[in-house]
């Protein structure tokens, strides 16, 4: 015995918001509404453990559930007055899947359940309107022929175009009650036709078929499709919410629509939506007729407002609206329906935003006094923020303006034209930039709408599939943009005497709705404003300290730009690849003798003491990691035979030698080889100079700013104690011999990277000569997974796909193994050196569940690529503040 079954509004409130585990995301809320004393049609919903229970026991229902759905069921009639099945006062209800959080991917809904030949008589009695009825009966049938039977809808299409035809009428809206009485006929032949058995008529059998329905669809390959883009787990399961209906459709005075408490693209506080007047739910988002504005300020001259038409109802709304975010604390994505000018709420969720909407409601809501500071920093999903760091189109480039739609989802994309979902994707794992085209999206579309670039469709609203996923997912999408005319079999689509063919190039304005021929450049962002102040938030709240990976002054100038206080990792290497240096790195690999080695050191020289004066210049005076050469000397030489040709030209040397040294130099498993400080350790000349630009670097800018940077040298892929104090010893000499040159000393230390598991277990030993480490989980996860970082993408997806890794540990931080391994060498380090820097400079560094391990770790720093500083501050701010727990001292 459990109980499995939950009531709202009927008599009795047993679920609330927090239970939305237990109930779903749409139940819970539907009883904290009737809770609230909000106007809400009675209803029940059978638990998401009824779900579970359902797939671990062969589609079974438990014993007992019947039962309790009787007498939920008992309670809502008797709240209504009507009966369900009754041929005179038939009660009908509403089914619905309410998983955890809102899955597009699922069956959504059957409406007018509990009618049939009887009962559709007994709804036009009481209605007093016979249309509306029919109307209602074929609805029916045909949401449930198709969600809850599975027979194609262009079935049900075809027979209300032959019904149109046949009374000479082009909308659906001049059939009359017989018409539509014909359609009834006409749909329940085709569903004998198809099932070979009659459509069900009897009311308990149509409610079990929904339910069954809703729970089956948990498991179609749509919804396992997009819980495994979201990370939803399998077994949380769906509830179903059965509720009594009203309607929106019953005539003049009534009306439905889908709104958000605040504007979801903008976050402006403004009430924001679209309502239909005599219309039932699907039809606002099915875009065949044209919603209408909420308020009045946001309707056009030839639109009229539910503030106009629907005043008293409006009014009402309006104070829903004030009652729903001060209850909710935040935005509310709401549905309603007015029946013979009476309220009704249907659903209220907090609402998804774009990025900049989440910025400007948290800064909104914390100035207007509901939520506080703290709050507002935890209300911003930090990888939302790449939203707002995307490029935007440069106002100053020309353009060619193909047609103007909807702004559903801001942000700029350019790419080339595929019409189908599959199509995108099968071209964009190839890496091109495609934007997906579609007469409209529907949940089927959406690995697609991930693989592209932007999306564009030309029929629905701000409410639409496209819109609402595009939002969430952070892509631009122009939608409804009604003057374009795709033409999937010709491949084309047009506006205005202009075509465009698969596979050319567009250009979309998600924050306009403008669409361009051709590719029209983007520029940078700027932050400021909401951002400004919640990052100002975020850091009043983290511990952590955020730095970048960076070597180019371009990459150093965007990084301070964000924030990064400090550069945590240069990569050296990536500075010896320039034009003008490249020869220089090239003779000193080729040549055999360490004079040949040191003449083309000196070389590069005055460029790594460059390199080195504009990072020190940029960062004034923010900590600067500087990494020693890494990678194995081979990956410099070309690898083509005719490259290797030209390169032995140039540098004056013998072909056939140099085709011998690269030869020697390669090696079967680079990665494990020859690299780090094992190249430091046999080719000292190499991190002399680099030891040598740095210090030099650092004595000019003292003198000439007053002021001396304090340069972190660290040393790659160091697994002995003894390599470090080699390696540290050569810094030192040099260090000596540069200040004695310069006649003044600078400050530096010397650290390493822990990127090897023997490191991490003998940090102890290590830490002795080490001022600093800094966690390489980059190699460290190959290392400790045994997985080549250049290999593991053939098969890693798999393992992800499979749930044999929960996700892929080069993106976040495999907590139990690397993790543990970071642990360990913080204990060990700090156990010898209470001290010792921390910080992390692998791809995790800007990945927020990885910054939350640091956090609990207790490391000092994050370093991440540029673009990602800001994502990284919120991270660190969000993981101080539930509680991460990091201490210096632990
Ligand atoms: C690492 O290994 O994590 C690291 C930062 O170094 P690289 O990626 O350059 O090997
Ligand atoms: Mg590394």
């Amino acid at each position: 015995m459990g109980k499995w079954v939950y009531s709202f509004g009927a008599g009795r409130n047993e679920g609330k918001a927090e239970m939305r585990n237990l109930l779903g995301g749409k139940g819970a809320n539907l009883a904290e509404m009737a809770s609230i004393g909000l106007p809400v049609p009675p209803g029940f919903t059978i638990t998401t453990e009824v779900c579970t229970w359902f797939y671990d026991h062969g589609k079974k229902y438990p014993e007992d559930l019947r039962a309790q759905v009787d007498e939920a069921l008992a309670r809502v009639e008797e709240t209504v007055g009507n009966r369900f099945g009754d041929a005179k006062r038939p009660l009908l209800v509403s089914v619905r899947s309410g998983a955890r959080v809102s899955m597009p991917g699922m069956m959504d809904t059957v409406l007018n359940l509990g009618l049939n030949d009887q009962t559709v008589e007994g709804l036009e009695a009481a209605s007093g309107d016979s249309r509306f009825a029919w109307d209602s009966y074929r609805r029916f049938i045909q949401m449930y022929g198709s969600v809850v039977l599975g027979i194609d809808h262009h079935r049900f299409e075809e027979i209300i175009e032959d019904a149109k035809l046949a009374a000479n009428a082009t909308e659906d809206t001049a059939l009359t009650a017989r018409d539509w009485r014909g359609v009834v006929d006409g749909y329940k032949a085709m569903v004998q036709e198809v099932r070979g058995e009659p459509f069900p008529q009897d009311p308990q059998d149509q409610l079990w078929g929904a339910i069954g329905a809703v729970f089956g669809s948990w498991m179609n390959p749509r919804a396992n499709t997009y819980r495994r883009l979201h990370d939803i787990p399998a077994d949380w399961g769906t509830a179903v919410n059965v509720q009594a209906m009203v309607f929106g459709n019953m005539g003049e005075d009534c009306a439905t629509g889908v709104c958000f408490t605040r504007d979801p693209s903008t976050g402006e506080d403004i009430f924001y939506g679209e309502y239909l007047i005599n219309a039932q739910g699907e039809d606002v988002v099915a875009g065949i007729r044209t919603p209408q504005p909420m308020s009045e300020a946001r309707a056009k001259p030839d639109e009229r407002s539910m503030e106009k038409a629907m005043p008293a109802a409006y009014a009402e709304l309006v104070k829903v609206r004030e009652t729903l975010e001060r209850h909710y604390r935040d935005m509310q994505d709401i549905e309603f329906t007015v029946q013979q000018n009476k309220l009704y709420m249907l659903q209220t969720r907090n609402g998804k935003r774009t990025a900049a909407a989440s910025l400007k409601i948290a800064v909104d809501m914390a100035a207007e006094g509901l939520i506080d500071r703290k709050e507002a920093v935890n209300r911003v999903a930090p990888s939302s923020l790449d939203q707002l760091l995307h490029p935007m189109l440069d106002p100053e480039a020309p353009r060619k303006l193909f047609s103007k739609g909807l702004p559903a989802s801001p942000g700029a994309a350019c790419g080339v034209v595929v019409f189908s979902a599959d199509e995108a994707e099968a071209r964009a794992n190839k890496g091109e930039a495609v934007i997906l085209v579609r007469i409209e999206t529907s949940p089927e579309d959406i690995h697609g709408m991930h693989a592209a670039r932007g999306i564009l469709t030309t029929r629905g609203g701000m409410t639409s599939h496209a819109a609402v996923v595009a939002r969430g997912m952070g892509r631009p999408c122009v939608a409804g943009a009604g003057g374009v005319t795709v033409d999937y079999n010709g491949q084309t689509l047009s506006s205005g005497g202009q075509t465009v063919r698969a596979g050319e190039t567009i250009t979309l304005d998600g924050a306009s709705g403008e669409v361009f021929v051709g590719a029209v450049p983007m520029i940078e962002p700027k932050l400021s404003g909401d951002f400004a102040t919640l990052m100002e938030w975020a850091d009043q709240s983290r511990r952590l300290r955020v730095r970048a990976n960076a070597e180019t002054p371009l990459d150093a100038e965007t990084a301070r730009k964000f924030g990064a206080e400090g550069i945590g990792l240069c990569r050296t290497e990536h500075m010896f690849f320039d034009p003008d240096r490249i020869g220089a790195v090239r003779q000193m690999i080729m040549s055999e003798t360490e004079r040949g080695r040191r003449e083309a050191l000196a070389r590069l020289l005055p460029f790594q003491r460059k390199d080195f004066l504009d990072l020190f210049r940029i960062m004034a005076g923010l900590p600067i990691t500087i990494r020693l050469l890494d990678p194995p000397l081979h990956e410099f030489l070309p690898h083509r035979e005719e490259d290797l040709a030209e390169v032995a030209e140039a540098l004056g040397a013998d072909p056939a030698a140099m085709k011998r040294r690269a030869a020697d130099l390669a090696e079967a498993n680079p990665m494990l080889g020859h690299r780090g400080c094992r190249l430091g350790i046999s080719y000292p000349e190499i991190y002399e100079m680099q030891a040598r630009a740095i210090f030099e670097a650092a004595i000019e800018t003292a003198k000439s700013t007053g002021k001396a940077p304090v340069p972190e040298i660290m040393i790659p892929l160091v697994a002995t104690k003894r390599e470090l104090e080699i390696t540290r010893a050569q810094v030192e000499r040099m260090a000596k011999a540069v200040f004695a040159e310069a006649g003044m000393e600078v400050e530096y230390q010397v650290g390493t990277m822990i990127e090897l598991p023997r490191a991490a277990l003998c940090a102890d030993a290590i830490a002795e000569p080490a001022d600093f480490f800094s966690f390489g989980t980059n190699d460290l996860t190959q290392t400790v997974f045994g997985l080549s970082r250049d290999d593991a993408g053939k098969f890693l997806p798999l393992y992800v796909e499979q749930g044999i890794l929960p996700k892929d540990p080069f993106v976040s931080i495999d907590i139990d193994g690397v993790g543990a391994l970071v642990r360990i060498a913080k204990e060990k380090g700090r156990g010898v050196k209470p001290e010792l820097k921390l910080g992390i400079c692998g791809e995790h560094g800007g990945d927020p569940a990885s910054i939350q391990f640091c956090e609990e770790a207790g490391l000092d720093y994050v370093s991440c690529s540029p673009y990602r500083v800001p994502v990284a501050r919120l991270a660190a701010a969000q993981a101080a503040l539930s509680g991460g727990g990091g201490d210096r001292t632990a």
